[in-house]
């Protein structure tokens, strides 16, 4: 089929890239590793917040 070629759109800016790519350069690469560990920090941190939550709300129910 002309004018429909295989391609995928780089994940962090949308460009076209190759098929069996991910991202269309380094920069992007980097941009989106930093951005994941951003996010596993933010997931951990809020499994750790909601956990305390839970500590105090154990500790302090009446009795
Ligand atoms: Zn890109």
């Amino acid at each position: 089929m002309p004018g429909i070629v295989p391609h995928r759109h780089c994940i962090v800016c949308g460009k076209a890239i190759e098929p069996d790519q991910t991202f269309c350069s380094e920069e992007c690469k980097k941009a989106w590793d930093k951005e994941r560990k951003r996010q596993r920090n933010f997931t951990i941190f809020m499994f750790l917040m909601f956990l305390g939550l839970l500590f105090i709300l154990m500790f302090s129910a009446p009795r």
